[in-house]
């Protein structure tokens, strides 16, 4: 069997959004699920709506409204402040448990009843923010787990797993959607598309990454 779709989980940052042409380049057919999980910032998934059109994937939202009122974090409890940094001995309170696995979860069900059996994510545990679920670890785990679950071959595509945010922005770039990922992605908690607020954990990190890339490329430009 030829595997020619694969589906992606979007969020509409960059991360997703890189995962998403690198799907592109790699499959015919390519769908994106978005998560409506009860965070913050509404926006955020007409953003993935808009992208996902731009890239002609097809584009699916599904509720799962049950993640917020399990547990008890910072993206969906707007009463909470956000830890800028993570705390020495505990994981920062922007972590969802459980988010990945059961976004990946609820995928591959969903993959599999349109036959699709890649699925591709942007996780990343270069940046490793003290988030579990983005860890190489728990996806292979987790990869063997759902096969079992329902006796089928799903292959989860992590392209950014071992890239920093420097390499995903060259990997953009490569792509030839660094201006896409820049301009109309969402990654900031505050809610700016963008460059967004310039000072949430994300926007930081994702800032840095910039930075640096862009004084390699135009160093690369010089020489
Ligand atoms: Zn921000």
């Amino acid at each position: 069997m030829k595997r020619t779709k694969a589906l992606v989980v979007f969020s509409g940052g960059q991360d997703s959004t890189t995962c998403l042409y690198w799907a592109k380049r790699h499959f015919n057919e390519v769908w994106a699920l978005t998560f409506d999980y009860g965070q913050r910032h509404v926006r955020e998934i007409e953003i993935a709506r808009d992208i996902a059109g731009e890239a002609g994937a097809h584009f699916e939202l599904m509720r799962l409204p049950i993640l917020g009122a399990l547990g008890h974090n910072s993206l969906t409890d707007t009463d909470m402040i956000m830890d800028a940094e993570k705390p020495a001995d505990t994981f920062p309170n922007t972590f969802v448990p459980g988010r990945n696995m059961f976004f990946l979860s609820i995928a591959a069900v969903y993959a599999r009843e349109n036959g699709i059996f890649d699925l591709v994510t942007g996780v990343s545990q270069t940046d490793f923010s003290g988030y579990p679920d983005c860890r190489d670890a728990f996806i292979r785990s987790l990869n063997v787990t759902i096969n079992l679950a329902m006796d089928e071959q799903f292959v989860i595509h992590t392209p950014l797993m071992w890239l920093d945010k420097t390499e995903t922005w060259a990997m953009a770039d490569e792509l030839g959607v660094f201006d896409l990922v820049r301009n109309k992605t969402l990654t900031c908690y505050n809610g700016i598309v963008g460059d967004g607020c310039g000072h949430c954990p994300s926007c930081t990190l994702r800032r840095r990454g910039l930075e640096r890339y862009l004084a390699m490329r135009s160093k690369a430009q010089e020489e």
